[in-house]
Parts: structure tokens; C-alpha cells; sequence
């Protein structure tokens, strides 16, 4: 049988109440308590019964249930323990959710896809824990996990990084990897009282489609995102320091002035200022003095 829905502030304290639920910062628990939300993302999720679901930090499984209805299948991953036996019972009225008591960050996303959906791309869907959004959407992307999509609740300061560009203070290697490997558009912005305890940010859900094919043409993923990490890591440095400085980059200081001297914008050029195109132009060029 369907347990009652949870998106509502009653049944959501109730349900913590039974089990005694003490919210833990460090995880970043903020659970959605409205409707009109979870509908919007599930709308902008657009699952359908061929599709396999990845949840991430699946909370008392407000989310999940609605994924549940749409879904295929929903893996849930929840890194808190005290967690589980709630997800148990709200979620047990369906038979197409498992739930992972794991850490995301360390789960093997690779595998899972291919036990659990013969390595066919997922979507993921997300109300996401704020303190390691960063890490998880550049995981998934640069591990070339196999994902359609990402539709996720971030921080609205987030959701604006990921889609800004050069001469922005936010502009960065987040926004830099997620408009590499996905369109993006905003689905919602999200208001503290749609949460509880509600959040100091405003939130914004955000979907990202993944490319077929990038927009640019790069030889190297890999050095790319090492070049772009290393140009933001000293914002304060020249570009051509900041390459010269990494320890993950080995290349001459001839060869980096000449790849910065390519691109046109003088030798005191700072990574914030390159475009996506910079990028890989630059990247192209070091790899293959590599090769
Ligand atoms: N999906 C629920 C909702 O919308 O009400 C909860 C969202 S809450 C913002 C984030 C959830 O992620 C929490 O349940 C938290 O315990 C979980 N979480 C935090 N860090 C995690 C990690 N490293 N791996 C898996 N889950 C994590």
C-alpha cells in the first residue's frame, strides 16, 4: 500500500517525530515540504517508465516517492544511517526503489549503471546537499557516468555560476565543466520557506542536458580540466603563473608563454578572462606538443 505523501509540513514532522529524527548540519538536510515544487522538478525531470533514476540524498524520501510513481527503477543513495529505517517505511509501499546507505562521493556510479540498467544512460534527480554540489556534478561529467540528464536543487548562487561567463566573479571551473558537457536551463527559483529548517540561500532547480558531442572539439578532457583548474586556483596570477605554478602540468615556460601568445590577449592575461573556446584552442595546443 501507498504511504501518505510527505511533501507537506504535517506529514514531514510527523514522520520525523515517530523516529525521532534530529537533523544533521553537516549532511546539509534541508527537506522540501512543498508540493508545487516537487511537481515542477518532476515535470523538468520528464521520467518515464524506461527510465532508471539516480536520487541523491533521498532524505526521508519525499522525492523518492514521486520519482517512485514516474520511474522505472530509483536507486537512492543516503549517506545517513539514521535514515535508512524511515526510507523503509516511506517508501515501502513501492517495489522499483532501492535504497543505497552509502556516501555518493565514493560510490561506484559506473557500476551501478551497469548492474542495475545495462549501462543505458540514467537521469539523475536531485534536491542536492549544498556543501558538495561541486564535487558531485564535475564527478559525474568528467567520469563519464552515463547520464541523459541531471535535474538538481542547488544553491541559487550555484545554478548562476554554472551558467555565467568570462568577466564574472563567479565564473569558474564549475561553470566551465557544466557548459563543456551540458545545456543548461533554470527550472524554478526556490524560496528558504520551501524547506525544512530552511536554508540562509535561495535555491534554484537547474537541468542540465547532457551533449551528444561537447560544443568544442578537445583533444585532451583531462588536461583541459587541468589547465582550467590550475588558471582559477591563483585568480589573482596571470595565466601563464598559474600553468607555470601547477604541479599537475609539466610543460616549459617557453611553451606555455607561446600557447598564452596564441590566443591573442596579451602575456598578462588572467584564466578569467578566456572563453570556453580559449580553453580548448590552449589545451589543443599543449597536448600535442605532448604527443
Ligand atoms: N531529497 C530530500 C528532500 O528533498 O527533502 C533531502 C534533500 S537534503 C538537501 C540532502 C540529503 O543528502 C540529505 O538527506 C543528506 O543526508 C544527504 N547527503 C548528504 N551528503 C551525502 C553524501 N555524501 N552521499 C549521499 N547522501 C548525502
Amino acid at each position: 500500500m501507498e504511504k501518505p505523501t510527505l511533501g507537506n509540513p504535517h506529514n514531514t514532522i510527523e514522520i520525523l517525530q515517530k523516529y525521532q529524527f534530529s537533523f544533521q548540519k553537516r549532511f546539509g538536510q534541508n527537506f522540501l515540504i512543498d508540493t508545487h515544487v516537487l511537481d515542477k522538478i518532476i515535470r523538468a525531470a520528464d521520467i518515464g517508465k524506461d527510465d532508471m533514476v539516480l536520487e541523491i540524498g533521498p532524505g526521508i524520501g519525499t522525492m523518492t516517492q514521486y520519482l517512485a510513481k514516474e520511474a522505472g527503477k530509483v536507486i537512492a543513495v543516503e549517506i545517513d544511517r539514521n535514515l535508512i529505517p524511515i526510507l523503509e517505511d516511506t517508501l515501502g509501499g513501492y517495489d522499483n526503489v532501492r535504497i543505497i546507505n552509502e556516501d555518493v562521493l565514493k560510490l561506484d556510479i559506473h557500476r551501478l549503471v551497469w548492474e542495475e540498467n545495462e549501462g543505458r544512460p540514467i537521469k539523475v534527480v536531485a534536491n542536492l546537499p549544498y556543501y558538495i554540489t561541486t564535487p558531485i556534478i564535475m564527478g559525474l561529467f568528467e567520469e563519464h557516468v552515463p547520464v541523459v540528464s541531471i535535474t538538481v536543487m542547488v544553491q541559487k548562487e550555484v545554478a548562476d555560476r554554472m551558467q555565467t561567463g568570462p568577466g564574472s566573479k563567479d565564473y569558474g571551473a564549475l561553470s566551465l565543466a557544466v557548459q563543456y558537457y551540458a545545456d543548461t536551463y533554470i527550472v524554478a527559483n526556490v524560496p528558504p520557506n520551501c524547506f525544512m529548517p530552511r536554508p540562509k540561500v535561495g535555491s534554484a532547480v537547474i537541468r542540465l542536458n547532457r551533449y551528444e558531442k561537447p560544443p568544442v572539439e578537445v583533444v585532451d578532457e583531462r588536461l583541459m580540466f587541468d589547465i582550467i583548474r590550475a588558471s582559477f586556483n591563483q585568480r589573482r596570477k596571470t595565466l601563464a603563473n598559474g600553468l607555470k605554478n601547477s604541479d599537475r602540468l609539466d610543460f616549459t615556460k617557453e611553451a606555455i608563454m607561446e600557447a598564452v601568445e596564441r590566443l591573442g590577449k596579451g602575456p598578462g592575461v588572467r584564466g578569467e578572462a578566456l572563453t570556453l573556446e580559449d580553453f580548448a584552442g590552449l589545451s589543443n595546443y599543449l597536448a600535442r606538443l605532448q604527443s
